[in-house]
């Protein structure tokens, strides 16, 4: 039997922070402003800010970004016990790879009535099928997150 870990949610709020931070330098750049933390034992070990124009990737999405950094970084394909923090709910391609990676945890802000696929478009990571059960928290800072996208979206608008 697996130790049962148990959850460590004080830190929740300062990762949540990191991330939005990280939107932020995505939006500076002209990217839809999405950012993604990956934590393990309390310690960041993935950073990533949405940024598919910028880098001619289709992938980048900042849970993407972050997942990669942190798995090269660590060389483990694999990032088990650890938490994503994503200032957006996640899209298939994100939830998929989110699965695979082992991740444990994730952590999101605003949701994503069009493509999220957490709550707003179906539940991911409740199918039958999938290998690996992922806790899933949503509604951390989402007003705060959501602020971001929308002052993006107004000034894209404005421009
Ligand atoms: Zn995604």
């Amino acid at each position: 039997m697996r130790p049962i870990k148990i959850i460590d949610r004080s830190q929740d709020e300062r990762f949540m922070r990191e991330a939005l931070t990280l939107a932020a330098e995505g939006a500076v750049r002209g990217e839809v402003p999405v950012g993604a933390v990956l934590v393990q034992d309390g310690e960041i070990i993935g950073r990533g800010f949405n940024c598919p124009i910028s880098t001619h990737d289709p992938s980048a999405h900042a849970e993407m970004v972050a997942i990669r950094a942190a798995a090269l970084d660590l060389r483990n394909y694999r990032l088990p016990g650890s938490t994503l923090y994503v200032t957006l709910e996640p899209c298939s391609m994100c939830a998929g790879l989110i699965v695979h990676s082992r991740i444990a945890r994730i952590v999101y802000g605003a949701t994503e009535p069009k493509a999220g696929v957490v709550v707003s478009r179906g539940q991911f990571f409740a199918q039958e099928f999938l290998n690996h059960r992922v806790l899933v928290e949503g509604g951390l800072l989402a007003q705060e997150c959501g602020a971001v996208l929308s002052a993006f979206f107004k000034a894209r608008r404005s421009s």
